[in-house]
């Protein structure tokens, strides 16, 4: 699809401020359902689309990405633009600069449409702790677009953005991805700088892209890979053409499909996924059963190791520094009264307004699920049970990792479905946190590994459940080893282009 419109581009059937045009009409038309976004970044847009206009007038060269409409999860910093989260605590607050992600993006010359809803601070699997909206799936808009990054699945699912962008902590670009029936790729930890996303837990975090097809993953990418200073964890990985690497040709390559995971999967998703591992032999892979013996142990680690980074990185949302800051004046008011009925007469007034402030700030900016994890991270970390919580959920982590080290030994690739379901309605989840956190039962020990992961169609649901007419979509997940985003691409891109 990139491919195709940069020919349009370069060919002159079609201007980048036209194609801009053609997708705020999309937006304007369909939006007001879907509700994927929620700042729309027009003048920025159309004055990027007029860059490479005036390239493409001069005859200049313009990169594969140059011109082509894409649309950015709200927690990643676009200078100039609103920046929520998805959270109340944000409301007011104006990025102050761009994420290294979206300078190498407007370097590449790509088209910023807006930005898009998701999961209060990207904690969720249904885009249904968001403060602002909700975000309806396009295949079905009864049923949640997945999460955190719904809205940036919804939009490229919608046709409101060719390509987007999301982050992917335990699953929120892959999940989604799989419930939208688009392709949503987790590099390697390390591989995209996280500089300018804001974090939530920052041993896990990624940003990667979704789009409709894997090439188009492949040229997003490119753009955003790569070591950057500012992010101490990016690697020196060196640039690369990743859609370079599309041979097309999987002849020979090993792939693994971990039993502990098949043994969860059952219906109309498991027969899909058989026949999904059946078309991958036929295009010349082998298929071999490996085990993860500690996967069952995946579930309970993230939620004490991701819930220790949450309950640190969002110390800093305090109404000092960032966005809301509540009812100063009202304590100040109250400070005032109570000092003239004669009380806290000794106490300094101004460091008891400031702990209100916290306080205050924190009660109404903050959401269930963010102060849900807060507890639980900051109790993890106290003083007394940090040994037996903390410590012992980063040994089972590293027990984790080495089941992925043993099993490449033996494999190429590990291959597994996205999510053991499909799309689920709107608050069918969202009263029981545990029902929830097991969406993501089989993508998140890839954060815990760090390894790269891609989330592909493979087919659709299409008795079950009661599916809209079309079914519902499946994703498959190709898991590689570290750093080779090339295998994974390549392997669902021979998938893809053999339907
Ligand atoms: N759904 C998972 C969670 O709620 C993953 C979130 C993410 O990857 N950001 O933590």
């Amino acid at each position: 699809m990139i491919r195709d419109l940069h020919n349009k581009l370069i060919g002159k059937e079609i201007t980048a401020t036209q194609l801009a045009e053609q997708y705020f009409d999309v937006i304007e038309e369909k939006d007001g359902e879907i509700g994927a976004y929620l700042t729309l970044t027009r003048e920025l847009a159309l004055a990027q689309a007029k860059l490479v206009d005036e390239k493409i007038a001069q005859g200049e060269e313009i990169n594969l990405l140059a011109g082509i409409p894409g649309a950015i999860k709200d927690l990643i910093l676009v200078e100039g633009v609103r920046a929520t989260a998805g959270s109340k605590i944000l409301d007011n607050y104006v990025a102050p600069y761009d994420a290294t992600v979206i300078r190498k993006l407007k370097e590449n010359g790509a088209i910023i449409l807006g930005k898009t809803n998701q999961d209060e601070f990207a904690m969720g699997s249904s885009t249904e702790t968001s403060a602002y909206q909700l975000t309806k799936n396009p295949v079905d808009t009864t049923r949640v677009p997945g999460g955190s990054s719904g809205g940036s699945a919804a939009a490229v699912a919608a046709g409101e953005a060719v390509w987007s962008l999301g982050t992917d902590t335990g699953g929120s670009i892959r999940q989604p991805a799989s419930f939208c029936g688009v392709v949503g790729l987790k590099p390697t930890y390390g591989r995209v700088s996280r500089f300018g996303a804001m974090a939530m837990a920052s041993s896990l975090d990624q940003i990667g892209p979704f789009t409709k097809t894997v090439e188009d993953a492949a040229i997003v990418l490119s753009a955003l890979a790569g070591q950057d200073p500012l992010d101490a964890t990016s690697a020196q990985s060196g640039d690369k053409k990743y859609e370079d690497f599309l041979t097309g040709d999987i002849a020979g390559k090993i792939i693994g499909v971990p039993k502990e995971y098949v043994e969860n999967l059952e219906g109309e998703i498991l027969e899909i996924f058989q026949k999904s591992v059946e078309k991958f032999k036929t295009l010349g892979a082998k298929i071999e059963t490996i085990s993860l013996p500690h996967s069952q142990y995946a579930l309970p680690v993230y939620y004490i190791l991701m819930t220790s980074e949450v309950s640190s990185n969002l110390a800093k949302f305090d109404g000092i520094k960032f966005g809301l800051r509540i009812s100063e004046l009202e304590n100040e008011l109250k400070a005032n009264q109570e000092s003239e009925l004669g009380r806290n007469e000794n106490l300094p007034k101004s460091s008891k307004n400031l702990l209100e402030t916290y306080l205050d700030t924190r009660k109404i900016g903050f959401g269930d699920e963010i102060k849900r994890r807060i507890m639980l991270g900051t109790y993890a970390l106290s003083a007394g049970y940090y040994d037996a919580y903390y410590l012992k959920a980063q040994k089972v982590r590293a027990l984790i990792r080495r089941d992925f080290e043993k099993a490449y030994e033996k494999v190429d690739l590990i291959y597994c479905p996205t999510s053991p379901e499909v799309a689920f309605k709107f608050g069918e989840k969202s009263e029981d946190p545990i029902k929830m956190y097991l969406s993501d039962i089989f993508t998140i020990s890839v954060n815990l590994a760090g390894l790269p992961a891609i989330s592909f169609p493979i087919g659709r649901v299409v008795k079950e459940g009661n599916p809209p007419a079309g079914g519902l979509p499946v994703g498959g997940q190709l898991i590689g080893q570290w750093f080779d985003e090339e295998g994974i691409l390549n392997a669902a891109h021979t998938f893809e282009i053999n339907q």
